[in-house]
């Protein structure tokens, strides 16, 4: 008999909506792995009340904590007005991102069966793509400052930073994805205006297309990008985008699914050996957290492709065969998608269905 695998999993759920998001994506990957594969958490109680109560977001040691673990299991953090949101970000998630160089985050965004997206004429034939985001560098390297601050004279910088190495890697990632799926890469930049990173951009992008002749290449500006996932979502296989533009797409990405309570996403780490990261691509919803209103589907499919990642395929297609089976059934939904139910009760619909 095959020894019973264990995987270290590191658990933060953050603020918010996180709290409650996050157990019922623990409760639905334990029953999809019992009896064939052990997942042993480590709750971390980081995020803005450990800030409050000790000034930063997580430890010192933070991250030689997280760095011996299998995975990283996240909800979401913020908690505005109270801790700034850039504090949040720069004090827990984007350290995380730049020290395990979780170079990629993928961002798959479907119109599940039975749901109806705010795009009435179009179903989930039209709308299945997989966005790659930039996620090291770019828009939110961190590089800037400010100058002659409080005075009329004030500057604020914000560079972005792409370098060769790093944009050729998320690029080549998005090839590679694009030959198991459909076969077309769009590539989102904005070349008119910004004419040296994105320019730069797109010489790596045909660069690295050379190797990929099979795959058909298309260049969007970024704002064309927008107007078209609404116009015509079917256009899209496979995106790769910056760091920012990404972002701000895939939300767009998660209207055209029906709500922000659906779409998951993977930090990919580059080196196998570091902890890559999964978490839902919404926040931490302050509006409607602690009353039990969460779609917990976005945690939960980012929990199917943790294991999916961590090599658990048939119980990663098991759970995303099951949230299928629970929106086309489409009678326990939480609000967001014009339902009555709670998190728990989705996540147990989600746990029978498997
Ligand atoms: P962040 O800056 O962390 O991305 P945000 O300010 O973009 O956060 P979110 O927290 O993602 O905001 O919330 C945006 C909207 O989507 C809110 O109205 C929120 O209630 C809704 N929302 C987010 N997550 C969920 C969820 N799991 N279920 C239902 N609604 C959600
Ligand atoms: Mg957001």
């Amino acid at each position: 008999m095959d020894a019973v695998k264990r995987y270290r999993i590191a658990v933060i759920p953050g603020d918010g909506v996180g709290k409650e998001v996050i157990p019922a994506g623990q409760r639905v990957l334990e029953a999809a792995v019992a009896g064939h594969a052990e997942l042993a958490w480590t709750v971390l109680p980081w995020g803005s009340d450990y800030y409050r109560q000790t000034g930063a977001m997580m430890p010192p040691d933070g991250l030689e904590i997280l760095r011996g673990f299998d995975a990283i299991y996240l909800g979401a953090v913020g908690d505005p007005p109270h801790v700034p949101d850039h504090v949040t970000l720069w004090g827990l998630l984007l350290p995380i991102r730049k020290a395990f160089d979780l170079y990629v985050n993928v961002r798959p965004i479907k119109l599940l069966p039975g749901l109806q997206g705010p795009l009435r004429n179009k179903g989930p034939e039209h709308i299945d793509m997989v966005f790659v985001r930039e996620n090291t560098e770019g828009e939110y390297a961190g590089a800037g400052g400010r100058v002659h601050v409080g005075t009329p004279h004030e500057v604020a910088l914000e560079t972005a930073v792409f370098s060769r190495f790093n944009v050729e890697r998320v690029v080549r990632y998005t090839f590679e994805l694009a030959r198991t799926r459909r076969k077309r890469l769009t590539s989102i930049t904005k070349s008119n205006a910004q004419q040296h990173a994105m320019v730069f951009w797109d010489a790596v992008v045909a660069e690295v297309a050379r190797d990929y002749p099979d795959v058909e290449v298309t260049s969007l500006l970024v704002d064309a990008a927008a107007a078209l996932m609404v116009r015509a979502p079917e256009r899209f296989d496979v995106a790769v985008g910056s760091n920012l533009f990404a972002d701000i797409l895939t939300d767009l990405g998660g209207a055209l699914m029906g709500s922000l309570g659906l779409p998951p996403s993977a930090n990919l780490a580059y080196n196998p050996r570091l902890p890559s990261l999964f978490e839902p691509v919404h926040g931490s919803a302050p509006d409607i957290a602690g009353r039990g209103l969460a779609n917990p589907i976005a945690t939960v499919w980012a929990g199917a492709m943790m294991l999916d990642h961590l090599g658990e395929t048939e119980a990663a297609n098991r759970i995303m065969t099951a949230i299928e089976a629970l929106t086309a059934e489409g009678n326990v939904l939480t609000p967001d998608l014009g339902g009555t139910a709670t998190t728990d009760q989705v996540a147990g619909r989600i746990i029978e269905l498997l």
